[in-house]
């Protein structure tokens, strides 16, 4: 059993760590949009392309509504 609680136990840790590295990033430069009540990233290197992220928390995050909603 030893081999399978040591396999579950580094999966979960990628995880966290993959989780983090995403809300470090999310200050920067995810955006709340008011009217489809969804947090969304503008891609740096392709302006027309939106990252949607359902249920992103919002505290924190500048007011601002996505194209589609413009
Ligand atoms: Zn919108």
């Amino acid at each position: 059993m030893e081999w399978i609680i040591k396999g579950i136990t580094s999966t979960a840790t990628k995880g966290y760590d993959g989780a983090k590295a995403d809300a470090s990033r999310a200050d920067k430069s995810i955006k709340y949009c008011p009217d489809c009540k969804q947090c969304y990233e503008i891609d740096n290197e392709r302006y027309d392309y939106y990252h949607f992220y359902e249920n992103f928390p919002r505290y924190g995050k500048e007011v601002k509504k996505c194209r589609m909603c413009e």
